[in-house]
């Protein structure tokens, strides 16, 4: 197997490490490595206690978690603290949930990095649309139902730019909504209002991969209904493929 380069380097480095979606087995050897070699790890609230747990006893841990409408550390601070232990000698990991560049802002934090040419190295990990919905047997294409699938944020109006939702709107198209439950009311509407039928089916995956998995099912009619049960971390997929659960649900 290829040798880590943290190992050649002096100074510090950054590891962006995807932690995956919840099963801590999940976590790929790389980050695996990654974590056992760190000085400090910069930590998201959805990293499992099991992965933190890999870090060496006397790694820094420093948590920096944000949950919806309430963010606990700025990104700005986020970046300064890398930026800072890393200038300072150490091995940086920095641990998120899913995958970093996936709705992660792990793009954001290492143009920080590359502003100080601080070196980084990014370690994928899997991500919720990949995790959940593999433990809950719904394959995100197949020939009979989806030629594409599509990852959209459901933070929209926020996050700025509105959704091309004509072009979402394709009956062979898997479509999955990161942070939607919020705003599945509005996700139904505009689906529905550009030519989905209200019988399409849909899921929500609830704490996708881990103990407490739950798999909600029904029509897009009834999303916002079924979103009303859900509690985060969920996933809204809607397209024909979730209607294969019942035949595949394994976990
Ligand atoms: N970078 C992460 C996503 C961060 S955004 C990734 O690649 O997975 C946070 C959103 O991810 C949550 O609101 C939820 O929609 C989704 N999510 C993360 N973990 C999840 C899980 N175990 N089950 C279901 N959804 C999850």
């Amino acid at each position: 197997m290829a040798a880590h380069p943290s190992i050649t380097t002096s100074c510090g480095f950054v590891s962006l490490v995807g932690a995956g979606p919840g099963d801590p087995d999940l976590l790929t050897v790389k980050g695996y490595r990654a974590i056992q070699q760190a000085n400090v790890v910069v930590y998201d609230r959805l990293v499992s206690p099991e992965i933190l747990s890999l870090a060496p006893s006397n790694a820094e841990m420093i948590y920096v978690g944000k949950q919806l409408d309430y963010h606990c550390v700025p990104q700005e601070q986020i970046n300064q603290i890398l930026v800072d232990k890393a200038l300072g000698g150490n091995k940086v990991v920095r641990l998120k949930g899913g995958d970093s560049f996936i709705f992660g802002r792990g793009g954001e934090e290492l143009e920080e990095l590359a502003k100080h040419d601080i070196q980084f190295e990014v370690v994928p990990g899997i991500t919720a649309a990949a995790g959940a919905t593999a433990y809950a047997g719904i394959p995100l294409t197949h020939r009979d139902h989806a030629q594409s699938v599509q990852f959209i944020t459901g933070h929209i109006q926020k996050d700025g730019r509105e959704i091309e939702w004509a072009s979402l709107a394709q009956s062979n198209n898997t479509l999955v909504f990161y942070m939607g439950l919020k705003q599945s009311g509005y996700i139904a509407q505009q689906l529905l209002g550009n030519g989905i039928d209200d019988q399409m089916s849909c899921a929500i995956i609830e704490n996708g991969t881990r103990r407490e998995q739950r798999v909600l099912t029904g029509n897009l009619s009834e999303l916002p209904e079924i979103a009303k049960q859900a509690v985060s971390p969920a996933l809204i997929v809607v397209g024909s493929v979730t209607s294969l659960h019942d035949k595949l649900k394994w976990f």
